[in-house]
């Protein structure tokens, strides 16, 4: 029964299986404190170092709610267009671990603060909704860590009891490219709103991804395995592709699926079981009573929605509409924050159509290149504008701008010093051009008369030899119109 496992479901000729997926999504609030005490939740701290008498378990501590972790949570339901839950309750729910000091984790089972919701995906073959199950709030566990010692695992504490919020999809993903941007999706709206900040390399968004397969056109879902704590969204969809073909080899094999828990191992690039599937009663779930139920004012929400900035869906359509983007320059646009900010200031005073091209093109290129975020821009949204205006009002051609863009992508400068001091400005000055244009006409005299004489192609040439010989700083256009005459 053994497949290669490079021959991917996906690609299979014979396909006659789809894949389902849903998520459950961990998002780390983006809160100075946790959940229900008040110590630090900054990442990267020695060990141990961000640990209250709550966090640690020690017998009578209290939890006490914190309000702002609410707040996030709220906004974060109105941002997936979310039915905000009045009243939720947290719950307890019960495992052994040894990173769990309390014996539980404080959770909301019944009761969750935000009920369904979507999100919308920006496919290439056009939009898709995705159902929101849930979101609920969570404690985070503590860490065990095994590499350090042969023989013992350690266990920080720094992230026990940091606040989750644990987004369920519902199985509406049915490929990895689905999954690819339903959690850049989610990503985004989070980093809009500020309660996430959706950095996977610190394990803040981490999933459980839940995979299913059945024939095409069946009406059930085949049983699902939930493959945990996945932290990278590559990952995800190797693992989804790993499983899904393990599925539909074990059913052609006349086999069924066991629901369980498994993991990917990102080394061997396969799922393995981690143990079968635990119920929600074996959890044991009951209202934490060192808690009273949660409840929130319609005032509450109010003030909260009043708080929501715009998001990227309405953000893309108001960019279509107001400067005539296209669908996908404007999903390009808005996909962080970072990027329509810089994007807005820039058109501020150039160009909208030079600009999108010049960000989405030149710009994101060279960031990319040296690794750098939009923010780390060497080159100012204000100075992009003033080299965009010197290519407009023509005293730049688009190829000297190249090069005047790779100068200012060495430092902060402003283009039209750069101009200035390489002699970069283009050569606009008609009588300058004929000059120009004589000498060559006159030094090749046989093309010119074979021009003239019907070989009409050679125009090419010709104009390319006057590019030559200013350097490339010729304006284009108006050796095209002198040259035209002159021939
Ligand atoms: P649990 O805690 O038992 O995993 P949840 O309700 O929290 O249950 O999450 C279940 C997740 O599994 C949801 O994201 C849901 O969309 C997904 N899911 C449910 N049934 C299937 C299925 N047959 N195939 C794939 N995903 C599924
Ligand atoms: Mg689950």
């Amino acid at each position: 029964m053994s497949k290669d496992k490079s021959e991917y479901l996906i690609n299979r000729k014979d396909n006659q299986y789809e894949v389902v997926i849903g998520l459950e999504v961990h998002a780390q609030v983006t809160s100075e404190s946790k959940l229900f005490s008040t110590s630090s939740t900054k990442f990267g701290a020695e060990p141990n170092t961000q640990v209250s008498l709550v966090d640690a378990a020690l017998p009578g501590m209290l939890p006490v709610i914190n309000e702002f972790c609410v707040k996030q949570a709220i906004k974060t339901g109105i941002g997936l267009k979310a039915k905000i839950n009045k009243r939720s309750v947290f719950d307890r729910k019960n495992y052994f671990y040894a990173d769990l000091p309390q014996g539980y984790q404080i959770s909301q089972f019944k009761d969750p603060i935000v009920g369904e919701g979507k999100v919308i995906l920006d496919m290439p073959d056009g939009q898709k909704e995705v159902g929101i199950e849930r979101l609920h709030l969570e404690q985070d566990a503590g860490k065990s860590i095994h590499d350090l010692d042969p023989k013992n695992t350690f266990v920080d504490l720094n992230r026990s009891g940091v606040a989750l919020m644990e987004i369920v999809s519902k199985p509406d993903l049915r490929s990895p490219d689905e999954v690819n941007a339903y959690v850049k999706k989610l990503r985004s709206i989070m980093r809009y709103l500020g309660t996430c900040d959706g950095n996977m390399q610190e394990g803040s968004l981490r999933a459980d991804v839940n995979v299913s397969v059945r024939k095409k056109g069946t009406k059930e879902f085949g049983t699902r395995c939930e493959i945990k704590n996945v932290n990278s969204i590559k990952f995800m969809q190797m693992a989804i592709e790993y499983e899904a073909n393990r599925q539909v080899d074990l059913i052609e094999d006349g086999h069924s699926i066991d629901q369980e828990t498994r993991l990917f191992d990102t080394k061997k690039n396969e799922t393995r079981s981690m143990r079968s599937k635990e119920d929600a009663h074996d959890y044991r779930y009951f209202p934490d009573p060192d808690l009273l139920p949660l409840e929130v004012s319609d005032d509450f929400i109010e003030k909260l929605k009043s708080e929501i900035p715009e998001l990227p869906d309405e953000k893309k359509k108001r960019f279509i509409e107001k400067f005539k983007l296209s669908p996908y320059e404007a999903t390009i646009l808005v996909s962080d924050n970072e990027t329509s900010n810089y994007f807005e200031n820039v058109i501020k005073k150039s160009d909208v159509k030079l600009a999108t091209n010049w960000i989405i093109g030149e710009l994101f290129a060279a960031l990319n290149e040296k690794n750098l975020e939009i923010i780390e821009s060497p080159i100012s949204a204000g100075n992009l504008s003033k080299l965009i205006n010197l290519i407009k009002d023509g005293t730049i051609s688009g190829k000297i701008a190249k090069t005047v863009f790779e100068h200012m992508m060495e430092g902060d400068k402003d283009p039209k010093k750069i101009v200035e001091e390489k002699g970069l400005k283009q050569e606009s000055d008609p009588k300058a051009l004929e000059a120009l244009i004589d000498k060559v006409i006159d030094d090749n005299r046989e093309k010119a008369t074979e021009y003239k004489s019907g070989k009409v192609k050679l125009f090419g040439f010709f104009v390319g030899q006057v590019m030559k010989v200013s350097g490339g700083k010729a304006n284009p256009q108006l050796v095209n119109k002198i040259l035209k005459k002159k021939l």
